[in-house]
Parts: C-alpha cells; structure tokens; sequence
C-alpha cells in the first residue's frame, strides 16, 4: 500500500515531548533560550530562521535573532559567537546558511560550543554520532530516520541507498544509518546511473539539492522514500528531490514541503533540550 509519509504528526510528537521539558526547565526556574545568526542576503534563510522563532514561542522557549549587514566581517560573528557560547543563559546557537562570500562558513560555524550547537553538524558532534558518544546528533539526519521509524519502518536489516554525501544531511545520515544496523549504498554525482541502486533498495533516503532528480521510472513498488531535499522552482514553489509522481510508483515517499523539513524544525528543538541536559548538571537546577 502506497503511503505519504507526512511530517507533521512525528513533529507534533515531538513538539509534545519538548513541550513537557520545557515546562519542567521553568518549573526548576530555568527558561530555556536559543539565539539565531543570520547574515542579510537570502531571503529563505530570513523566513526560516523568523519561522523558528514563532516555533520556539509556541513552545515558551526564549528566542533572539541576531541579524547582521551583508558586510560583517567575520570577527564581529566570531565574537558575538564567543560571547552566546559564555552566557550561561543562552543553551543553544543557529547559525543560518548560506553566507556571504567573503565569510568562511564551517570556520564561523565551528566556532559554536559543541554543546550549544543544535544543529548538530560541530565536527565534535559529528564523531560522536559517527562512534555513538554522547553528543548532539546532527538535526535533518535524526528527522529523517524520525520520519521513517515513527510510520514504522526500520532500516535494521535493511538495504538503504543513500543518494547523496553532503556535509548537512547525507554523510551524517550514512553513519546514522550504519549504526542503526543498515546496508548501506552512498550515490553521488559519479555514480552513474541512481536506477541500479534504487531498484534494489528497501528505502532510499534523498539529500542533493536538484529538483525531479527521482522520477518513477527509477524507483520500484516495494521501495520507500525519504526525500529531505529542498529546491526552489522558477515559479517560486518548494519542491523536493524526488518528483511527486514516485509516490504512485512506491511504497511510501516524504512530501515536500511537509516531510522531513516539517520534522527537522521540530528536531532542533529537541537537540535544545538534550543541549541542555548537557550543560545544566541536575544538581545546579533551582
Ligand atoms: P550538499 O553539500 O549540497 O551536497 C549535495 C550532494 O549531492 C553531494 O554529495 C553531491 O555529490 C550529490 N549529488 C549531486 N548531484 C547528484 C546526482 N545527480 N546524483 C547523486 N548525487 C548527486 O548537500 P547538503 O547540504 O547535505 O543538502 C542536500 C539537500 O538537503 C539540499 O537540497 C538542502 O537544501 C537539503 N536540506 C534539507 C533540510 C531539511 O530540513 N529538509 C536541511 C538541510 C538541508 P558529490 O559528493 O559527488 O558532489
């Protein structure tokens, strides 16, 4: 039976969850806090980083965007960074991407304490995830896993194809996957033809940024399909990586919008609650 594997009711799950923490932070008179960096230019990044912000007052968690110019220098991030990263109030730091050229994102975006860096994507976080310490995971790849499970699917035992490696989604979602007992196939851009793979997966997970880049010919009845890619069409609609139509030709596909960004915004805030976890020891909680 086809299915749409929609996000909403695993982010409710998980809103309610985090709902419930929260309430016990303040309860101990601790509220918990999340401070946002964007730098002017991408008016995606804007709406996503304001849209986190009336998430986050939904769920009576304080919320600070720090907006900057076009033209910050890089010091100026760093040291706004520095001092997020010594304030015992703030428990969690975003930095939104992309960013201007002149900028060195993965410098500025190491430079966030692995503790508070909810994203998950610190070099520090990603080995822990890699050799299943204690850390923040990286958010997409939790919510993409989130989405799967929550319909009740496992990736134990399963082959899963992995189409692509990048920084944010497929290279942690390939450990992710790896730990959590898969068979795992990574596809890139050399690989030459996706089909092969997709005809013999299970599930297939999708991260590369190219609109229709699945189409139903590619995909088999048996397989299921999370697509965690967001494209912008010329008419200025959100798609995903995986064309609508391999949802009839599938056992399962993520809408987008709707799918794993609905449960990524959901997942960040429980990396919050798990951040601070890490940096509030029970016994300093009022
Ligand atoms: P990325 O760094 O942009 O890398 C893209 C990957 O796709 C690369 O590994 C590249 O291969 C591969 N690729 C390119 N063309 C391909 C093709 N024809 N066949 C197979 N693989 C191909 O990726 P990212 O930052 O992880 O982001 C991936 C997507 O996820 C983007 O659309 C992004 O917007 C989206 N995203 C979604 C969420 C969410 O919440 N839903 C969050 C974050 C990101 P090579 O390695 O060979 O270059």
């Amino acid at each position: 039976m086809t299915l749409e594997l929609k996000g909403k009711p695993v982010a409710d799950q998980i809103r309610e969850e985090v709902l419930r923490e929260v309430e016990a932070w303040k309860a101990r008179g601790i509220v918990p806090k999340l401070c946002t960096l964007i730098v002017e230019g991408d008016p995606a990044s804007l709406y996503y980083a304001e849209a986190k912000g009336r998430a986050a007052e939904k769920l009576g968690i304080e919320y600070e965007l720090h907006k900057f110019p076009a033209t910050v220098s890089e010091g100026l991030l760093l040291d706004v960074i520095g001092r997020l990263n010594r304030d015992p109030e703030v428990h969690g730091i975003m930095l939104e991407l992309p960013l201007p050229a002149h900028l060195h994102a993965p410098k500025i975006a190491e430079a966030i304490l692995p503790q508070k860096d909810i994203d998950g994507l610190h070099p520090d976080n990603l080995l822990a995830a890699i050799k299943e310490t204690t850390g923040l995971y990286p958010a997409t790849p939790k919510a993409c896993i989130a989405l799967l499970t929550q319909y009740g699917h496992t990736v134990k035992g399963k082959h899963v194809v992995m189409v692509g490696r990048g920084a944010t989604v497929g290279l942690p979602l390939m450990h992710l996957l790896l730990n959590a007992g898969a068979t795992v196939t990574v596809c890139t851009s050399k690989t030459p033809d996706l089909s092969v793979h997709l005809k013999q997966a299970d599930i297939a997970f999708v991260a590369v940024g190219r609109a229709g880049l699945i189409q139903p010919e590619m995909v088999h009845e048996g397989l299921i399909l999370i697509d965690a890619g967001i494209n912008e069409t010329a008419d200025g609609k959100i798609v995903g990586d995986v064309s609508a139509d391999c949802l009839a030709s599938s056992a399962g596909l993520s809408p987008t919008p709707g799918g794993v960004g609905t449960v990524t915004t959901a997942m960040l805030f429980r990396n919050l609650m798990d951040a601070m976890d890490l940096q509030i020891p029970v016994k300093e909680a009022r």
